[in-house]
């Protein structure tokens, strides 16, 4: 690979008040020191990792843009190489104005996605992860997004990992059983083992599949059901969000439609919020919950956020919803907290279960930041457990599962047929290394040491 100093705008373009040039690679910093121009005369060269210095950007005499820049050096840093990032406000020209000024001066374009490549090259993410982000790229989501599928995608690593390692350690006992037969059955005993695990790699696969079949994450995102009583606060939560995190999209609600949708990037996460206010509020008391159609909402929900009032005392609604949500992810949000607490907090975390609760109070604008962190913690801990998540995006690894399937076949048709245990040995190794082919781990070596690792053959 080449060791170019490479650099790119890493702000979406025309958006926001704050511009960042990104710069990798050996010289970054060097290219950088030369350009920028401290009040203490500080000299980038001298700094410390991670740190990030106020100063004026010049080209000769110059003087191109007052900007703040961030000094990282690898192996602590996204492509694992010394990473320079000049902030900039004002918008598109003057970011334009700092890149160019860059280019001009020994770092070369950025090609898409080399970030990610060579964060990939470097060994920082795995190939999976690199594809995923590299996909994001094409499809031009929003950059926080892009950190989103990211780790989703690590997800999907972990899994492909947890599968191997079922399938080492079944071709590790295999490797036993013939080697060191301790009973008479030994190819019955094996046989059975070998498709006990060839049958359960298939049903992991078809589960992979089937979420990749959905793939509805970028589309959807996370669905996210606002519950509670009628003037409790739902759609000023709705409102809140969709005001302090750019939306994503925006469906703007027909007089018809009984659900208001809004889709918004919670730290990275991104959320289908849904406000069943339209559901309730317009209707009797008989009718107010709407059993039924909350019913079908709440079916489809990955996460509910269950509004309550600080300031009234808990009703039998109350108690019916939350019986409603039984089993499911839930946060609490107690607001209002600016009026005198009714609430009875401890018969709350009662009906709550466990479940996290935050305070906020939204027209004061305070505890949002918390309900933020904890809707991205749930997500990214994997506790919200979607349906819906694209684990598998990419068309390669499509393929790859597929192949990966058919070997199980081979396998369980092997056995079916009673072929000898060294030819199902062989199939059930190549599921092994296809899916070793999605997140790009190597693949000889690592067998064979990990036969030796797991087993004391020598005993
Ligand atoms: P919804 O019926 O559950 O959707 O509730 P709304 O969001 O429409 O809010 C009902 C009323 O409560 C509105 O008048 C809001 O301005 C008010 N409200 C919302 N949040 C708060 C809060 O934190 N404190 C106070 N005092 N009022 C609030
Ligand atoms: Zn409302």
């Amino acid at each position: 690979m080449d060791n170019d100093t490479i650099a790119a705008i890493s702000t979406p373009i025309g958006e926001g008040a704050i511009g960042i040039v990104r710069l990798s690679g050996e010289n970054s910093i060097p290219i950088v020191d030369r350009l920028f121009k401290s009040p203490s005369g500080k000299r980038l060269k001298d700094a410390k990792t991670h740190t990030i210095h106020y100063g004026h950007l010049y080209n000769g005499d110059t003087l191109v843009e007052e900007v703040m820049v961030s000094v990282m050096k690898g192996p602590k840093t996204f492509t694992r190489e010394d990473v320079v990032e000049i902030n900039c406000h004002g918008g598109i020209v003057s970011v334009n104005r700092v890149l160019e000024t860059v280019l001009a001066n020994g770092a070369r374009l950025a090609e898409p996605g080399e970030f990610t490549k060579r964060a990939f090259m470097n060994g920082r993410i795995d190939l999976s992860q690199a594809e995923a982000i590299m996909d994001l790229i094409r499809a031009k989501t929003d950059r926080a997004m892009n950190v989103a599928l990211g780790q989703m995608e690590g997800r999907l690593s972990r899994m492909i990992r947890r599968l191997r390692s079922e399938i080492l350690e079944v071709l590790a006992q295999v490797e036993v059983n013939i080697d060191y037969p301790e009973y008479d059955d030994v190819e019955e005993m094996t046989h059975h083992m070998l498709k006990e695990k060839a049958l359960f790699v298939k049903r992991e696969i078809r589960r992979l599949l089937d979420t990749a079949r959905q793939g509805k994450i970028l589309r959807e995102g996370v669905a996210t059901v606002i519950i509670g009583r009628p003037n409790v606060g739902k759609s000023s939560l709705l409102n809140s969000f969709a005001r302090e995190n750019k939306a994503i999209v925006t469906d703007i609600p027909g007089t018809t439609r009984d659900v208001i949708e809004e889709y918004v990037n919670i730290k990275g996460v991104p959320l289908k919020l849904i406000d069943t206010a339209g559901i309730r509020e317009t209707e009797d008391t008989v009718e107010r919950i709407g059993v039924e159609r909350s019913r079908k909402v709440l079916k489809e929900a990955d996460l509910i956020l269950f509004v309550l009032s600080n300031n009234d005392e808990i009703t039998e609604e109350d108690r019916a919803l939350f019986q409603m949500i039984k089993g499911m992810e839930a946060i609490i949000v107690i607001n209002k907290t600016d009026l005198s607490t009714k609430i009875n907090v401890r018969e709350v975390e009662k009906l709550g279960e466990g479940r996290r609760i935050v305070y906020t109070s939204l027209m004061e604008e305070r505890g949002l930041e918390q309900l933020e962190d904890a809707i991205a913690s749930m997500f990214f801990s994997g506790e919200i457990e979607t349906d819906d998540f694209t684990y598998v995006s990419n068309a390669r690894h499509i393929s790859l599962l597929n192949d990966a399937l058919k070997s199980a076949d081979d396998v369980l048709n092997g056995i079916e047929a009673g072929l000898p245990v060294d030819i199902l040995q062989i199939d059930m190794t190549k599921i092994w290394e296809i899916l070793g082919e999605i997140t790009g781990d190597t693949v000889h070596d690592e067998l064979i040491n990990q036969l030796f690792s797991q087993f004391c053959l020598g005993k």
